[in-house]
């Protein structure tokens, strides 16, 4: 069997598609278009590129996107100052602070910046008061990483109510969402993680299984159910040529890649269970591009609310 693939860029642009028309309307009534502060401290080759992909796609959606640039030696407290100003600015309706901050800012420092932002301005879902909404079901904003993979589960016509659904990774910002958000669509969910005992075993019993783990080729072929849909979260740099070439062999389009690159980011699925699997979301192409997408959809949403057009 090959898995059909879940095409996460296709789904990402029917977003995109749908978020752009409700931007221009919300900026006809409002006056103004709804507005993204992007936070980006020190130089982080990896963290540039997804904010310049963040602006980008803010911009082609009609959105207002500015992002604060602050050196590597910044201070917590001067990063508490931006975000102070974003959440007191009226133009921006989402904050989203890129991680990871320096070390030098401390190990607590992610989490002082979340709790700081307006819960109606976290776009990235991090604060408590939207993570405790979720687990009541009642959230307006939620994560987007897991947010998006809900989408791609949806709109790609997967069973979701009354499905076993194995989640590995406990992560605040995908493990533990994505549990949540399987769990109000009626799955039936079991959260593993690096001391779980039979795992291959538990995760062999989903009908869904999500894998956040940040491990390249971690999940093999006798953690999937035949059939089954798997959902590769995962994203790895792999800068070894020795763990690209065990994982897809010599000759294969991905040793191409490295070849040309140097490096290739890598999924927490090995290629074998595209023969196992009845779905398969794909990295790249799967789960990546939709994170951007309900991005922007999340800041619509803040937009929408703090303007009172909807509840
Ligand atoms: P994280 O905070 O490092 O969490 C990883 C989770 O995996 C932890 O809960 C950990 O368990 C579990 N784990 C690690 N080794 C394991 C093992 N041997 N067996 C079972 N579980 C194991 O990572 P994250 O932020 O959730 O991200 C996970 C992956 O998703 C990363 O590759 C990240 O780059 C990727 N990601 C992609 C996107 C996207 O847009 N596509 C967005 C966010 C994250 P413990 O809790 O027991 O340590």
């Amino acid at each position: 069997m090959t898995a059909r693939v879940l095409d996460g860029t296709a789904v990402a642009a029917q977003i995109r598609a749908e978020v752009a028309p409700a931007v221009a309307a919300f900026t006809a009534r409002v006056g103004r278009p709804p507005g993204l502060g992007l936070v980006l401290v020190g130089d982080d080759p990896a963290s540039g590129i997804y904010v310049r992909g963040k602006l980008r796609s803010a911009g082609e959606a009609g959105l207002r996107a500015d992002v604060e640039r602050m050196p590597e030696s910044t201070t917590l407290e001067q990063l508490l100052g931006v975000v102070d100003r974003l959440n007191r600015s009226e133009a921006h309706d989402g904050i989203l602070v890129q991680s990871p901050l320096p070390a030098s800012m401390g190990p607590d420092a992610e989490r002082t910046v979340f709790d700081v932002i307006r819960p109606d301005k976290d776009v990235d879902g991090f604060h408590p008061v939207n993570v405790g909404r979720l687990v009541q079901n009642r959230a307006a904003l939620v994560a987007c990483t897991p947010l998006g993979v809900m989408e791609l589960l949806v709109r790609s016509n997967i069973r979701i109510a009354g499905a076993r659904a194995v989640v590995i990774g406990r992560s605040d910002i995908v493990g533990k969402p994505m549990a949540l958000l399987l769990l109000h669509r009626d799955a039936t969910v079991t959260i593993c993680h690096s001391k779980t005992a039979e795992l291959p075993r538990i995760a062999a019993e989903a009908d869904i299984l999500v894998a956040a783990i940040g491990r390249p080729g971690f999940v093999t072929r006798e953690f999937v159910k035949p059939g089954g849909t798997v959902i590769d979260v995962g994203t790895t740099p792999v800068r070894d040529r020795e763990t690209v070439t065990r994982l897809y062999g010599p000759g294969s389009r991905r040793l191409e890649v490295f070849d040309r690159r140097g490096s290739v980011v890598l999924g927490d699925v090995h290629p074998e269970v595209a023969n196992i699997a009845g779905a398969l979301s794909p990295v790249p192409g799967g789960v990546g591009p939709l994170t951007i997408a309900l991005l922007l959809r999340n800041t619509l949403t803040a937009a929408q609310i703090r303007a009172g057009l909807v509840a």
